[in-house]
């Protein structure tokens, strides 16, 4: 097992749980070497820093910024960044800002699909009320009894063709870049094996992503298959970045993969924190 982990979510995005108790659970695990990175939100950083310092963990300071590239949203880790950066906290407010209007398109969309009541449904699992995101739609569509469980919902009516989907505009790869590296971090795609690309874009957005400067990918992560951890090593040798690991835990029952509950990085792969 992994004693690193450098992505999951709280309460302060679309997680369930406080920063500090997402520390103590990690510490658990076996994490020793963490990051708390919330969807373009820095708020959780404080408190989980503490309560790993506390707990005797590395802290790494991070974030998961939403993007657009061709069409598709991508995510993009900023790790080591330094939050108070005044370029990344403006980037990070003018993203969560777009989250609003796009919530009330949702619930429109999701009352004409038999949904009712949904933006108020979903502000009640938000605690963080800018970043109302898909996530907590699903949670109160579980609720309703529509559905057994939360990916049912992202299969059934939010994702891209379903009923409740809203496509949206987030900031560039160019933008992130920039802010992450203002911010003296270092920027990583995450789940690169979720999106939907063809294996040519993919390769275009990978190296997009490298010529802007960008340093690694994920490759041990609760979204890829144990065939996308080989995929992706070879990926990183191929184009030269760093391998980064995370499980992108977000709710005791709901994520596939726990924190501290990774597999040891493919070899031939240099680790994002070799040299931090
Ligand atoms: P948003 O930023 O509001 O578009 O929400 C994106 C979040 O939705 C991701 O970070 C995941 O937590 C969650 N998500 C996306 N697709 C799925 C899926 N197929 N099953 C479960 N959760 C998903
Ligand atoms: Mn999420
Ligand atoms: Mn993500
Ligand atoms: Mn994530």
């Amino acid at each position: 097992m992994l004693d690193v982990d450098l992505h999951c979510h709280s309460n302060l995005s679309d997680g369930v749980l406080d920063p500090a108790v997402l520390a103590a659970r990690a510490h658990a695990h076996g994490v020793r070497l963490w990051a708390l990175t919330d969807h373009d939100e820095l708020g959780g950083i404080p408190a989980a820093r503490a309560a790993a310092l506390e707990a005797g963990m590395r802290y790494v300071c991070g974030v998961e910024i939403s993007i657009s590239w061709a069409g598709e949203t991508v995510h993009i880790l900023g790790l080591q960044i330094d939050p108070q950066n005044q370029l990344l906290r403006q980037g990070l407010a003018h993203t969560r800002h777009g989250r609003l209007a796009r919530a009330e398109e949702m619930a429109a969309l999701l009352a004409q699909a038999g949904v009712p009541d949904a933006l108020a449904g979903a502000r009640r699992y938000a605690s963080n009320p800018q970043l109302l995101g898909r996530t907590h739609f699903a949670r109160y569509i579980v609720e309703r009894g529509l559905c057994a469980k939360v990916s049912e919902v992202f299969q059934k009516y939010l994702t891209e063709g379903k009923p409740g989907y809203v496509p949206h505009r987030w900031a560039s790869m160019e933008q992130a870049l920039q802010w992450i590296h203002a911010a003296g971090g270092q920027a990583v795609v995450a789940h690169p094996g979720r999106y939907k690309y063809s294996t040519l874009a993919e390769a275009e957005m990978l190296q997009c992503f490298k010529d802007m400067g960008g340093a690694g990918i994920e490759v041990v992560t609760g979204s890829h298959s144990v065939e996308q951890y080989a995929h992706y090593a070879n990926m990183a040798q191929h184009y030269g970045f760093l391998a980064s690991a995370g499980s992108d835990f977000h709710a005791p029952g709901e994520s596939r993969v726990d924190l501290g509950q990774l597999p040891a990085m493919p070899p031939g792969v240099k680790p994002i924190w070799h040299d931090w």
